[in-house]
């Protein structure tokens, strides 16, 4: 007898589709069958099971120049538990001088009591810290208190690592077992090009592509996996946009290299052209920049081919108001995204024919778990989490700030229509959406050691 099945609906693992019960005890999934007794069931007539979403990137109520990211750890994370995510992993930024682990603890307790979901954070190593060798002896305790995966930038002043800094910094990590996810642009370069164009007048949205070429993204990666591949670091590429990209990461990963990547709904299915819309372009600049047409299908190509692993969602919400700028250059970069993931992957992938039921749980759940380390999450197995979803395939859904729970106030998805949306949400067991109304509370959620 469990303590909860539930009973009618199609299961959706990694492997394959599966017409079963799914039964539920102390907080994990403990079988799957057919005509499990419970001790209360819920009907999924009609409906996937599949393993609750895994975000492995978003930025919640994150500081960025005297602002801070629209969503809070309590609104993002309601938001996400709404559309179907039950993990996101998050950022921790070190001040100046600051040690690792009180960063760590200091992030922690800012969402711990606040998020409805589980989360996991990944530690940013800083420039002074990756170029003083005594700041780099702080990494082993960090992936012991359960912080196994370093975030690094090759772009953006204060953050940028230099290549011997990179060098360096994914050394210190492959020797204490971590992994490294990676912001790859040449921002040396994408510097100079950015204020040549200021220099010459160049002010509106699509600068911000112009100034940011896919080749400088590439590039990046080249250099970084050659690194990654010295060190003996694995590496992944997080928000890849472009075909150019792909190609790298492809090359990288056939010359034995350890690297995978991710992409984003935003790369998935928006362009450049949406910096030409007016007073609205500056709201979709984020970096690296929306892309062309043709790479949106290489992008959709590579999820189904194995080529990248993941879709994230680099959430990271700014209000209309802040996104208004005088230049394309002191925009803030970013765009709102956590809630409608699962959903628009399912939509535009698995209803257009692009990625199969199984693919899409992997890539928006499976496949992050494991490279990221939750080992109890991702899987409608025994022993998981039971974070569990019942989505309704055919429920249709039009896609407003009205519709969802996000903070910003608007979204890049605004009018999309879709057909699939979460119905029932589960956290280890515990109901926390339920007919798409959120009923948990705040603190439901709890951080996550990942392992190395
Ligand atoms: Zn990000």
């Amino acid at each position: 007898m469990y303590d909860l099945v539930i009973r009618n609906g199609l299961l959706i693992t990694a492997e394959g589709a599966l017409d079963a019960d799914l039964g539920i005890s102390d907080a994990q999934i403990a079988a799957l069958g057919l005509g499990l007794h419970g001790k209360r069931f819920i009907d999924a007539a009609g409906c996937y099971v599949i393993p609750g979403g895994v975000d492995p990137h978003v930025h919640l109520q994150m500081p960025l120049a005297g602002l801070v990211s629209t969503d809070s750890f309590r609104s993002g994370s309601v938001a996400a538990a709404c559309g179907g995510t039950t993990t996101f992993i998050d950022f921790v930024t070190p001040g100046a001088g600051e040690p690792l682990l009180a960063a760590l603890a200091a992030r922690k307790a800012e969402a711990q009591g606040e998020v409805a979901i589980d989360f996991g954070l990944h530690m940013t190593v800083p420039t002074w810290h990756a170029t003083e060798e005594q700041r780099l002896l702080e990494v082993p305790e960090v992936v012991a208190a359960g912080c196994a995966t370093f975030k690094m930038y090759q772009a953006y002043d204060g953050v940028m690592l230099d290549d011997v800094a990179l060098l360096r910094a994914l050394a210190a990590v492959a020797d204490a077992g971590g992994r490294v996810v990676l912001h790859s642009e040449t921002g040396p370069v994408i510097d100079v090009l950015r204020a040549d164009a200021l220099a010459e007048g160049h002010i509106e949205p699509i600068w911000h592509e112009y100034t940011r070429p896919a080749q400088l993204e590439a590039t990046a990666i080249h250099r970084a996996a050659e690194l990654a591949d010295l060190t003996g670091c694995p590496l992944f590429i997080f928000h890849v946009g472009c075909a150019e990209s792909i190609a790298e990461i492809v090359a990288a990963h056939d010359r034995g290299i350890d690297i995978h990547g991710e992409t984003c709904p935003q790369y998935l299915l928006l362009s450049a052209e949406e910096h030409l819309g007016g007073a609205q372009g500056a709201l979709f600049i984020c970096a690296p920049p929306l892309r062309d047409p043709e790479d949106q299908e290489a992008l959709w190509r590579a999820l189904a081919n194995d080529e990248l692993q993941v879709v994230s969602t680099d959430h990271c919400p700014w209000t209309r108001a802040e996104k208004t700028r005088r230049d394309f250059a002191q925009v803030p970069g970013g765009v709102p995204g956590i809630e409608a993931r699962l959903s628009l992957v399912h939509h535009f992938g698995v209803n257009r024919g692009l990625l199969s039921l199984e693919r899409w749980v992997q890539v928006c759940s499976t496949n992050a778990a494991s490279w990221m380390g939750l080992t109890t999450k991702g899987r409608l197995a025994p022993g998981y989490d039971a974070d569990v979803v019942i989505f309704d395939p055919a429920r249709e859904k039009t896609i407003s700030p009205a519709t969802l729970h996000e903070a910003a106030g608007w979204t890049p998805y605004n009018g999309f229509s879709v057909f699939g949306w979460p119905r029932t949400v589960l956290l280890r067991g515990q109901m926390i959406v339920e007919n798409e109304e959120y009923i948990g509370a705040p603190g439901d959620g709890r951080f996550v050691k990942r392992e190395a």
